[in-house]
């Protein structure tokens, strides 16, 4: 729970990760890394999303299930990759969903070679219907380093296929996000959210090519996206590799108001992943 202006907020985080940096040497500590971050952040809820790799520095989905499965301030979002492993796959989060052990499904398009068109991705979209839960993607749309494995062509392809799909678009496309709004803002089962929109001083100067927004362009990204689709985006810091503290501070920084504020911070999310 956060003070803004007086007033209480509830707070989702949808999209945290266990952190990658070498100084935490077991999942263990990680975990411990993670939530003295929820903890100092006044973060209520956190959804911990899982690599789909089997070898990886973030935390797979077996590692991220045995953190949730004590943790009930968390909860899981099984990585999914339909480059291998599909009925093993499929078989594990179908007996996890039977349990209610998963929130959502995330997909890596752009960090694993398929892109959002790929036919092998009908049998996960199908499993989401099936359990009503969300599919999430990393979006990006970046032409030069990349094919646009997730342009918002294909994301409304899927919506319009899939009307009962909850489709969540991570990171908004960053930095393309109101031009990747428009082209999809429309279809009522996109849903939106802000991690990487605010990266520190030190991390700008770091990768100054990555195209993340400066403060100022972050604080008014937030309002244009929250006066034009306000049910639609959630609060998440993709921490692990940000931090939430950056995220809440474009927050506290932006006009929006109390309704704008609960929407953002809890309410969405709360409603899209069936918190
Ligand atoms: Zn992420």
């Amino acid at each position: 729970m956060i003070k803004i202006k007086n007033n209480n907020y509830k707070i989702i985080d949808a999209h945290l990760h266990l952190p990658w940096e070498d100084k935490y040497e077991t999942i263990d500590e990680k975990y411990k890394a993670l939530k003295h971050e929820m903890k100092i952040n006044n973060i209520d809820h956190g959804l911990l999303i899982a690599d789909s790799l089997l070898d990886t520095t973030i935390g797979n989905n077996k590692d991220c299930l045995r953190i949730v499965e004590k943790d009930s301030n968390l909860s899981l979002i099984y990585g999914y990759s339909p480059l291998e492993r599909e009925v093993e796959q499929l078989d594990e989060v179908r007996g996890l969903l039977n349990f209610n052990k998963v929130k959502g499904i995330k997909l890596y398009p752009g960090h694993d070679d398929f892109s959002m068109n790929d036919i092998r991705l009908d049998k996960i979209f199908k499993l989401c219907i099936e359990f009503d839960i969300p599919i999430a993607l990393h979006t990006e749309w970046n032409d030069d380093y990349f094919p646009q494995y997730s342009h918002p062509f294909f994301i409304k392809q899927i919506a319009e296929k899939y009307p009962t799909l909850k489709v969540v678009c991570c990171h908004m496309w960053m930095p393309r996000v109101i031009e990747s709004l428009k082209l999809t803002k429309d279809l009522n089962n996109i849903y939106y959210d802000i991690s990487s929109f605010s990266v520190s001083k030190k991390y700008l100067e770091k990768y100054p090519n990555a195209g993340f927004p400066t403060k100022e362009e972050a604080i008014s990204l937030l309002e244009q996206i929250m006066n034009i689709v306000p049910n639609k985006v959630m609060f998440g810091s993709d921490y692990g590799t940000l931090l939430i503290n950056d995220h809440i501070d474009t927050v506290l920084k932006s006009n929006l108001n109390d309704e704008q504020l609960q929407k953002l911070l809890y309410l969405n999310a709360s409603r899209i992943y069936n918190i």
